[in-house]
């Protein structure tokens, strides 16, 4: 079933100017007049306008697809610059959306850019998908990501997906009423909060989102013409070091709770909940953290005056995180191998855990107090907090 209905496609034409526009499509047979009629005709919802979401949007806009929807609530930062081309060093402050707005109209003024300068949250993702051909997954963290699969699935839509993370990236079309599966088949549970550290935290190379971002973009193009063979079924994972693509076949899963034969879930959920996350309000992160014995960087910082041979300190972010700047004294473990070198410290000694913000540092404690380390504490806003309120010369990142 093509995406754009006949009755849709007879309302569409082209003007000579977006012939002329369109002139290097129009030559190709998998195209044509009537694929650039498609195009113009079909909406495209973009979940987020960042990595993924500039090199989506820039391309389907200058490809001609008629409507565009992005979501985003964010501001335009100077750290966003280094891979987030919709925006420029001029945008810094400004609402991505504007930004994105403006820079697509550049591009092309004969598509309609929709931006909602909003959360994607479970209340309002069906009312603002609704209105679209296709979903394209731009989002950067996994509440989001189950969400824009969950909403997809429910509404008959394909999710193009995509996700990049240091030198690694991958791409797939989710459409489980074309037979493929969703994000859920292959991922029914979501990590534990602070194992996988997001791209701020892990690093991103700033041209990865170009390659996986423009994968995405192709793959819808392809689904509003009903051209080639689309992604579907089909993992593409792409590794920029080795430079390399691999392909690994996907299948749905007929107990997916929410694609399955027999789903359970049918409607949007607590996907902050879901994911394990504390909610986004303040008190609830503040509820979280009073769970595990918590000392500020002043009392740290008073710690390590009076009594610094008292207590281990404990760093739990990645090496290069080490590289930029650490406490003299401190034992590097990073999260991710602290189960398994847990024998390297004394389960009787005081623990003073730390890492960038908190975050991972509180799994951490987590973590240990399980294990029988019942002197291990957290260091509430890490690293940076310390740059922030104790001492300026350690580099905030
Ligand atoms: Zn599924």
């Amino acid at each position: 079933m093509p995406l754009i209905s006949p009755a849709r496609l007879e309302e569409v034409t082209l003007t000579s100017q977006e012939s002329l526009r369109y002139a290097r499509h129009l030559t190709l047979p998998e195209v044509g007049p009537e694929g650039q009629r498609r195009l113009k005709a079909a909406s495209v919802l973009c979940v987020g306008a960042g990595g993924l979401g500039s090199p989506i949007a820039l391309y389907l806009a200058a490809a001609g697809v008629g409507r565009i929807g992005i979501i985003d609530a964010d501001i335009v930062d100077e750290s966003n610059l280094q891979r987030q081309l919709l925006h420029g060093t001029a945008d810094i402050g400004r609402k991505k959306i504007a930004s994105a707005r403006d820079r697509l109209h550049d591009i092309n003024p004969h598509v309609e850019i929709e931006g909602h300068e909003v959360l994607f949250t479970s209340d309002n993702a069906i009312d603002l998908s609704t209105p679209y051909d296709l979903l394209i997954d731009g989002t950067d963290n996994f509440p989001t990501r189950y969400l824009s699969n969950d909403v997809a699935v429910f509404l008959k839509k394909p999710n193009v997906y995509g996700s990049i993370f240091r030198f690694e990236g991958q791409a797939t079309v989710f459409a489980p009423h074309l037979d493929g599966p969703c994000y859920r088949c292959l991922f029914p549970d979501p990590p534990d909060p602070g194992m996988v550290p997001s791209c701020a935290e892990g690093g991103v190379l700033g041209v990865l989102p170009g390659i996986v971002g423009t994968l995405q973009a192709i793959e819808a193009v392809k689904l509003i013409l009903g051209a080639g063979e689309p992604l579907l079924g089909r993992l593409l994972h792409f590794d920029a070091l080795a430079m390399r693509f691999r392909q690994f076949n996907l299948r749905r899963d007929p107990e997916c709770p929410v694609c399955g034969d027999h789903p359970t879930i049918t409607e949007p959920i607590d996907y902050q909940q879901f994911c394990g996350l504390p909610g986004q309000g303040a008190e609830d992160q503040a509820a979280a953290a009073d769970q595990v014995p918590t000392l500020s960087v002043q009392q740290l910082d008073e710690r390590r005056r009076s009594a610094p041979r008292s207590f281990t300190l404990l760093d739990v972010r990645e090496p290069f995180e080490h590289d930029i700047c650490h406490f003299p004294e401190a034992v590097l473990i990073p999260l991710g191998e602290l189960s398994d070198r847990l024998g390297e410290l004394d389960h009787t000694a005081e623990i003073l855990i730390h890492c960038k913000a908190g975050g991972r540092s509180l799994e951490a404690v987590k973590l240990m107090r399980a294990a029988g380390f019942e002197r291990a504490s957290n260091i509430a806003g890490g690293i940076n907090a310390w740059s922030r309120e104790i001492d300026a010369e350690v580099p905030l990142y």
